[in-house]
């Protein structure tokens, strides 16, 4: 770039590549670097799904707006988006969990998002490769699946439309007052912003994010297999509480008909190689709710890293230890859904437009709050 940046955008994984969109989009010269390259990181191990999530009322909002943005922009991404609108079914196994569908329904309703529930008879004639005696499910039908690496590719690609620059194998060392170090370079600029997803507080120091480690398997070509991204009900319950490890069932079909089976959680720092006993544990409840998947092949499983932060809600705003820098990481399992809430967040916020929710529960600042709180 030839011209000084007015923001530099660290890390060009789905969440700053929309960053980088939503900047570039309101006028602002962009310049993304990238240790790697651009979709390659977390983002390329994840598994697409685009779900409104109730884990707290600041959650769904973050999950509904993205929702709808998606919905908006679909139709201008290229087709390798592979975008299904399949919607999500919440499987409920028993009365008790029917009660919490229910409870569901009325939240997402309160926030204006479509919702039935299922009987088990209704549920078995959607996806009918689903056990026997399941008690319903709620559907969710505008939810649906992308390919995340070629989804957060559009999104640089929309960016270096509107004038933004990519700049790959280039890894920052250090964040600076309205600057950034690479090497012996030294990069001005008006605001950074750290978008190094679960590699965020190692430019960071002081950010709560820590790498929690998923697995996925992935079969062979089942067209037709199943309809829905299919998630247990209790996979909530796996996905907010830390502990050191926990499966859930979660299956989504893909384009090329292939099945995506999820979905795992743990806490063993960086070490990425593939766990066989909790594969197994992951497999076991896959096959509990769906047994014919017995009969299908898988061809390859492989890990990623989803940024954990304690409050299970993602930092995005102002840092305001250093001047200029602004945080967009720590979007743990939903960062392929909330990454276009994100982004325009952060677009809002430093053109001083006024953001479409309430950004308050995402501040960076809520870390100096909570200092010392487990
Ligand atoms: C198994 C699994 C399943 C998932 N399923 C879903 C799902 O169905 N739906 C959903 O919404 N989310 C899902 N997620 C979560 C989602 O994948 C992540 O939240 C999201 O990809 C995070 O994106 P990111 O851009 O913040 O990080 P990343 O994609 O990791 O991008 C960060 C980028 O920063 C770069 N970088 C790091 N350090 C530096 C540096 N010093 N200098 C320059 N560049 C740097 C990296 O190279 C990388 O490209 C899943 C995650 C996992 C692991």
């Amino acid at each position: 770039m030839s011209q000084r940046p007015d923001a530099v955008v660290i890390g060009a994984g789905i969440v700053g590549a929309s960053c980088a969109e939503a900047l570039a989009r309101a006028g602002r010269r962009v310049l993304i670097l990238d240790s790697s390259f651009a979709g390659g990181g977390t983002t390329a191990a994840g598994m697409g799904h685009l779900v409104a999530m109730d884990d707290s009322p600041a959650q769904l909002a973050l999950t509904a707006y993205s929702g709808k943005l998606w919905t908006e922009l679909v139709p201008d991404l290229p087709g390798n988006i592979e975008y299904e609108p399949c919607g999500t079914l919440w499987v409920a196994e028993d009365e008790e969990q029917l009660v919490a569908v229910r409870e569901k329904q009325r939240t997402y309703a309160e926030f204006g998002i479509e919702a039935e529930t299922l009987s088990p008879t209704q549920l078995a004639e959607a996806e009918p490769h689903l056990r026997p005696g399941l008690s319903g499910a709620l559907r969710v039908p505008g939810d649906g699946v992308i390919y995340p690496p070629n989804a957060a590719l559009a999104l640089v690609q929309r960016a270096i439309a509107n004038g933004a620059q990519l700049r790959e194998g280039t890894r920052v060392d250090a964040i600076g007052p309205r600057e950034v170090l690479v090497g012996r370079e030294r990069i001005s600029c008006d605001c950074v912003i750290n978008a190094c997803g679960a590699e965020a507080a190692q430019l960071t120091t002081g950010l709560p994010i820590v790498p929690r480690k998923g697995h996925l398997v992935i079969t062979d070509r089942y067209p037709g297999f199943c309809h829905h991204q299919l998630v247990e009900l209790g996979y909530l319950t796996s996905a907010h509480t830390m502990n050191a490890e926990s499966v859930a069932f979660n299956v989504q079909p893909r384009a090329t008909g292939q099945l995506l089976i999820g979905s795992s959680r743990e806490l063993v720092g960086w070490d990425g190689t593939v766990n066989r006993a909790i594969v197994r544990r992951m497999l076991d409840r896959a096959l509990d709710f769906m047994p014919g998947l017995a009969l299908t092949s898988a061809i390859r499983t492989w890990t990623g890293f989803r940024p954990a932060t304690p409050d299970k809600l993602p930092l995005i705003g102002a840092w305001e230890d250093t001047p200029g820098l602004w945080i967009a990481a720590g979007h743990e399992g939903l960062g392929i859904t909330t990454s276009l809430g994100t982004g325009q967040l952060i677009a809002d916020l430093i053109v001083g437009a006024t953001p479409a929710i309430d950004p308050a529960p995402f501040a960076p600042a809520r870390v100096h709050a909570t200092a010392g709180v487990s």
